[in-house]
């Protein structure tokens, strides 16, 4: 089972505990948008952070580090913006 690191706390856990999180191209927003890939099918660079409570959803703490430190558009080498439902929808 290939293994990834949690951009927001740093642990290494297989790619089935984790939310993998790749951009989406979107003529309203040209650097793109940073999404959840729920079924891991989005090409280009993911970012993983822990899987939460809910089915298909980062964990809060891990989604607010990453945020934090900058790790999302890090690993995915992308000036994206993160999904304003996606953060809202997990840090409400
Ligand atoms: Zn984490």
């Amino acid at each position: 089972m290939p293994q990834r690191r949690c951009v927001g706390c740093g642990l290494i856990a297989s790619k089935s505990e984790l939310v993998r999180i790749a951009v989406a191209r979107e003529a309203a927003e040209p650097r793109g948008r940073a999404v959840c890939d729920r079924d891991g099918t989005m090409g280009g660079r993911g970012a993983y952070i822990c899987r939460g409570d809910e089915p298909g959803k980062p964990a809060a703490e891990c989604l607010a580090a990453a945020m934090r430190r900058g790790g999302i558009a890090r690993a995915l080498r992308s000036g994206a913006t993160l999904d304003p439902k996606l953060v809202e929808s997990v840090l409400a």
